[in-house]
């Protein structure tokens, strides 16, 4: 069983731990017996995390000083994968991901085809998901790459997954028996020869000419039930000519959907009253007469030739704390105030804005009158 799909509570040797030094520096390790994780903010050994918690704070005093410096130690998951892995490519990020797998309702039900396989951002999350997946790459190094980090993240031998090296573009899907694949490496066919079952009904294809694999699906694609695609492209050129291929190869309910992430920060803002406003405007046109009278005042002395035309500026009364005027800082949350809850959008996030074109087919249209006459009967009773 994967650790990316399966909690646990205590952190074992062998375990893949995914330490949170900061929010954009998040980095995996092996906890090994007697080995030690450094960082810039001190040297974490790893005996020191075995037996604890998953999340559990690691803190190691700074050498020379009083202070610590700390670490979280935390249990892998897709979402903190994304965050942390080792980019050998662009990556699709959590907010397309998570969307992406709702509209393709991704489900145990779902066997998946994905290409190319990349960095494996995506694959993690399919593969906790699904029912099965399978990833497929072109690039022998990030084959290689990847088939390793599955490998060692439990997904492959008796997880969910399968990778194949192959242009999909030019080949298609259809897995034999001489492909370069973990596929029939850990899951024989039937007959051990034959080509692999596939029967997608989830597709996503993140290739720089999606439209080119679009034609090869047909062979792969689930015959009885509902198939949902996506297709992730930067350039709007890429979606045109990916929406022609799919009207071409009768895929259905068309669309086209950006996702733009935002972060919405919350904190509390005064509430601030109509009666505060007057009252600081009354404040500051009787201070400006004030001051015109005084001014008048020193101006006349001075030209009656009187000897100290300078007058002392009048202190100006502290008054009850005005929120629209000049005054000492109050700190959010003060209770003397009253507050209100409002948020603010974060700029910073990560989510890389491609264009999803999401389509459906339904290859076969006859109805199954054995499992209708099932279901109503099921609703009448
Ligand atoms: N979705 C991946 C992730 O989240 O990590 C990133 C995919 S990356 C942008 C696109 C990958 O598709 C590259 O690794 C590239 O080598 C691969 N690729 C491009 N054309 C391909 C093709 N015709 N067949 C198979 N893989 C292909």
């Amino acid at each position: 069983m994967s650790q990316f799909s399966e909690y646990k509570d205590l952190i074992q040797a062998g375990d893949l731990a995914l330490a949170w030094i900061s929010r954009d520096n998040i980095k995996p390790v092996r906890i090994t017996p007697g080995a030690t994780f450094n960082t810039r903010y001190g040297s974490f050994p790893h005996d020191d995390m075995i037996g604890k918690p998953f999340g559990s704070q690691i803190a190691v005093r700074t050498r020379g000083s009083n202070k610590f410096g700390f670490i979280h130690v935390l249990q892998p998951t897709p979402e903190l994968w994304t965050l942390s892995l080792p980019h050998r490519t662009q990556i699709v990020y959590t907010p397309d991901s998570s969307y992406i797998m709702q509209r393709l309702q991704c489900s145990p039900h779902s066997r998946v085809i994905e290409a190319g396989t990349g960095s494996g951002s995506f694959t993690h999350a399919f593969a906790r998901s699904a029912g099965f997946v399978f990833s497929y790459e072109f690039h022998e190094v990030r084959y290689g790459q990847a088939k390793q980090e599955f490998e060692d993240h439990g997904l492959l031998r008796d997880g969910n997954l399968a990778i194949t090296h192959r242009d999909v573009c030019q080949d298609g899907f259809a897995i034999g028996k001489n492909d370069t694949t973990t596929f029939f490496e850990n899951l024989q066919s039937d007959d051990g020869v034959s080509p692999a079952k596939i029967d997608a009904n989830v597709v996503f294809l993140d290739l720089p000419a999606p439209w080119t694999a679009i034609p090869h699906l047909e062979e792969v694609i689930s015959q009885d039930s509902k198939v949902s695609v996506c297709c992730f492209s930067p350039c709007i050129e890429q979606v045109d000519k990916t929406v022609e291929m799919l009207e071409k190869h009768g895929w259905v309910d068309i669309e086209m959907v950006e996702i733009q992430g935002k972060q919405y920060e919350s904190r509390r803002q005064m509430v601030r009253h109509l009666d505060h406003a007057l009252q600081r405007l009354r404040d500051v046109r009787e201070r400006k007469q004030i001051g015109l009278e005084r001014r008048k005042r020193m101006f006349n002395k001075l030209i009656s030739d009187q000897e100290e035309p300078y007058e002392e500026r009048p202190e100006t009364p502290k008054t009850e704390y005005n929120p629209f005027g000049k005054g000492s800082r109050v700190k959010e949350g003060d209770t003397g105030f009253k507050w209100k809850e409002v948020s603010k959008v974060e700029s910073e996030i990560k989510s890389h804005t491609s264009y999803l074109t999401f389509a459906s087919k339904i290859v076969e249209k006859t109805r199954d009158e054995t499992l209708v006459t099932k279901i109503t009967d099921q609703e009448r009773e």
